[in-house]
């Protein structure tokens, strides 16, 4: 099968990163053509305003990716923006795909909502509207043939409509302060790029007539309009694309050391880049059970961040068992929790940091590998192309 993903270089790889995506594509690598490239171009949908650092990012997670194991003798590795035919098919797709796909995107909404913190109050309104709206439809004089779904889209419609015009400043001027948003956060959020980015994401991996793309749950929407897309094209222009299938797996959840989603913006993520000191406070510093304050107060580890960790990274099982049961007796601290748990998560980052040194040394190689990824991928992609315009008659 050949697979196809791509990660947006937001700076230097964390545990989550690993657990999440890394260690799934790594197991791909063994059996299956994969082609994973550093989505730069991705990375401006949200990031447009500020590129300083977009070149040190893309070289971090280039550094990142060949420490922790992604092998250029397996994988073809390269950087989206260095294969410009990406962009040429993202502009043939976005003729032909329909604004109501990505407007009805549940994935754009959520994105877009989460970005300006407005999912609480659009959730509200919402839920404010429900029994309003159902009366509404009770008088409509026409058979509605799927009830639920028109629901659910008069009341995005009608929540969207509340959102614009909040930030027009028609309702309650005081609601917008209290959300500390500005209009300019809105409209600067609202571009065409950020609309249209699963349309570049289908362009990204029909390129190489991707057939399996792994993928959380969240992101299946967007597999979906790929497949939609490439439905269209075939059926407008003859065979071209396959439909390809999002490879769903189930991946380990790694909390950050707040116990919160590790991320770089909670500041509570355990970097690769992170020198054995730093992990070290870090860890001490980590959440534990809240009730357990004293070492002969029971513990609770099934919501302690540290045991967690302890299940990932602690080889011998018996001693996880064993600290289960003292914690949970009063018999451990979390002081020597920790310590025992660092040990094994050292195991784990030393030959990861070592490796990432060795990468870091010799820079020109690193840029050559992706250089020939690169190139790699502009052949098949180059491929496709002709057999787009073909199709197409753009030749
Ligand atoms: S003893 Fe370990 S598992 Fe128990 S609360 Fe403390 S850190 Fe968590």
């Amino acid at each position: 099968m050949r697979i196809v993903s791509g990660m947006r270089p937001t700076g230097k790889l964390h545990l989550g990163h690993y657990f999440g995506v890394i260690e799934n594509w790594k197991k791909l690598q063994e059996d299956h053509e994969t082609f994973f490239f550093v989505a730069d171009w991705h990375a401006l949908t949200t990031a447009y305003k500020n590129t300083k650092d977009l070149q040190k990012n893309i070289r971090e997670l280039m550094i990142d990716w060949l420490a922790l194991g992604l092998d250029p003798e397996k994988s073809v590795l390269f950087i989206q923006s260095k294969v410009k035919e990406h962009a040429e098919l993202h502009l043939l797709f976005s003729m032909i795909t329909p604004k109501s796909w990505l407007e009805w995107n549940p994935t754009y909404k959520d994105m877009k909502y989460n970005l300006l913190k407005l999912q609480d109050i659009a959730l509200q309104f919402r839920g404010g509207l429900r029994d309003a709206v159902k009366e509404f439809m009770g008088l409509i004089p026409y058979k509605i043939e799927d009830f639920e779904k028109f629901e659910e889209r008069l009341l995005d419609d009608l929540a969207e409509t509340f959102i614009s015009a909040l930030f027009e400043g028609e309702i309650e001027p005081q609601l917008l302060k209290n959300l500390n948003v500005s209009k300019r956060d809105f409209y600067e959020t609202d571009t065409y790029g950020f609309l249209g980015y699963p349309v570049l994401q289908a362009a990204d991996i029909l390129i190489y007539k991707g057939e399996g793309v792994p993928v959380g749950e969240d992101q299946l929407p967007h597999i979906e309009l790929t497949r939609e897309i490439a439905r269209r094209f075939n059926y407008l222009y003859g065979d071209t694309f396959p439909e390809p299938e999002a490879i769903l797996t189930e991946t380990p959840k790694v909390p950050g050391t707040d116990g919160r989603k590790m991320s770089k913006s909670y500041n509570n993520a355990i970097f690769f880049a992170d020198t054995e000191e730093e992990v070290q406070k870090k860890v001490m510093k980590m959440f534990t059970d809240p009730q357990k304050l004293r070492k002969n107060d029971p513990g609770r580890p099934d919501i302690c961040p540290v045991f967690m960790y302890h299940k990932l990274f602690t080889k011998d099982s018996d001693l996880i068992e064993q600290i289960d049961r003292d914690c949970r007796a009063g018999k451990l601290g979390c002081v020597e929790c920790k310590r025992i748990m660092l040990q094994g998560l050292e195991e784990f980052l030393a030959p990861i940091r070592e490796r990432r040194q060795t990468v870091e040394r010799d820079i020109d190689k690193l840029i050559q590998i992706f250089e020939e990824g690169s190139q790699k991928a502009r052949e098949k992609a180059k491929a496709t192309m002709e057999e787009v315009r073909t199709a197409m008659n753009l030749k």
